[in-house]
């Protein structure tokens, strides 16, 4: 009880600390204090990026956060095994070792970019900066289809997916309406159990610096944003602080209803779906690691929805299909085993 209230104390300074970075960033940013959110990071959890004080790190040759989040997780992902075998049936291979650098979508190695959108703004027009990675929904598609439940949320909201237990399907890549999980070929569990019949490598994507929040620590890329630009905190503080800030911006929140809610919410002082129609490139392209915003997109996967049944459907069928494949191969090579033992 005492430390709850402890809590409920350092969380109010924390918001107050907000509001006094809110007024800095009308009275200059020097002011800004170092740490935005001074409540634990623990129960329910939830990230705001504020469109309106990311700059998208212009001074820099990269995103601040995009250099920290690759700084924290580009060691975690093991080296690929060299020749990476062929993936029946589709002989697609997806290897991003040696282009660790690219920053201009999202790769294993880059799961956070940073898009931009040339848009009017109270009469002036501006260049908006908006960071994207996995948005952690409440309801996450990309966790409930995975066949391995390799793909899970913590209670802390966080939708992690473990590296030991993937094997790369991309399943939760389909289902996720900004299609964010990015594969690696030539790396995991799949390797061991039957690497040229079932998967592919591995699914990576944000996890929110899970083992840092476990460790009392804000995510990586919080951490490092010279804008203070994104906050992290107790779920109905980061929602009601998202709120204060539209309304003082007249501006709009996204992440709240997309895709069934989710632990992430943008703050914008114009219309999502504006901002998508300026995003540049023109047309980004979720398939080549560019997400659209997708304002109001509806969760997949719903049980009324067709496709949805399909794609649930779909790894039952494959494990099934994959199972009896390698059941099928281990007789054949038995047989011929056998064939040439009795020659
Ligand atoms: S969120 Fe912060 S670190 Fe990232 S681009 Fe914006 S200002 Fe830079
Ligand atoms: S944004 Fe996509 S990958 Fe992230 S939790 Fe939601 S459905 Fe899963
Ligand atoms: S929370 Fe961690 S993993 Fe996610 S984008 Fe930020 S630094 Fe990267």
């Amino acid at each position: 009880m005492q430390h709850d209230q402890q809590a409920g104390a350092l969380s109010r300074r924390g918001l107050f600390k907000v509001s006094a970075a809110l007024l800095a960033g009308v009275t200059g940013l020097a002011t800004l204090p170092k740490q935005l959110l001074a409540a634990p990071l623990e129960g329910k959890l939830a990230t705001l990026i504020d469109l309106s004080l990311c700059d998208g790190c212009a001074d820099r040759p990269q995103p601040a956060c995009v250099t920290s989040c690759k700084q924290e997780k580009n060691h975690t992902v093991p080296k690929p095994v060299d020749p990476i075998p062929s993936p029946f049936p589709t002989n697609i291979i997806e290897d991003w070792s040696k282009k660790q650098e690219v920053a201009n979508r999202l790769t294993p190695y880059n799961r956070i970019m940073v898009q931009k959108a040339q848009i009017m703004v109270n009469g002036q027009e501006k260049n908006l900066s908006i960071p994207r990675r996995c948005m952690h929904c409440d309801n996450p598609a990309c966790a409930t289809i995975c066949p391995f439940s390799a793909n899970t949320k913590d209670k802390n909201g966080a939708v992690v997916i473990d590296q030991e237990l993937c094997f790369g399907g991309a399943k939760c890549k389909t289902v996720c309406p900004w299609q964010i999980p990015q594969r690696q070929s030539g790396v995991g569990i799949y390797l061991k159990v039957a690497k040229e019949l079932m998967g592919n490598g591995v699914m990576y994507k944000c996890d929110l610096c899970i083992d840092r929040l476990k460790a009392g620590k804000t995510p990586a890329c919080i951490d490092a944003c010279p804008k203070k630009a994104m906050l992290i905190g107790p779920r109905e503080q980061i929602h009601a602080e998202a709120e204060k800030r539209a309304a003082a911006l007249g501006g709009h929140i996204f992440g709240k209803q997309e895709n069934g809610g989710t632990s992430t919410l943008y703050v914008s002082p114009v219309p999502f779906r504006e901002l998508e129609q300026k995003l540049t490139p023109a047309s980004p392209d979720p398939k080549k690691g560019q997400p659209l915003l997708k304002p109001d997109v509806k969760r997949k996967m719903a049980e009324s929805d067709g496709l949805g049944k399909a794609v649930l459907a779909a790894p039952a069928i494959g494990l099934v299909a994959g199972l009896v494949g390698a059941l099928g191969k281990l007789s054949q090579r038995r047989a011929e085993h056998a064939g040439k033992e009795s020659r």
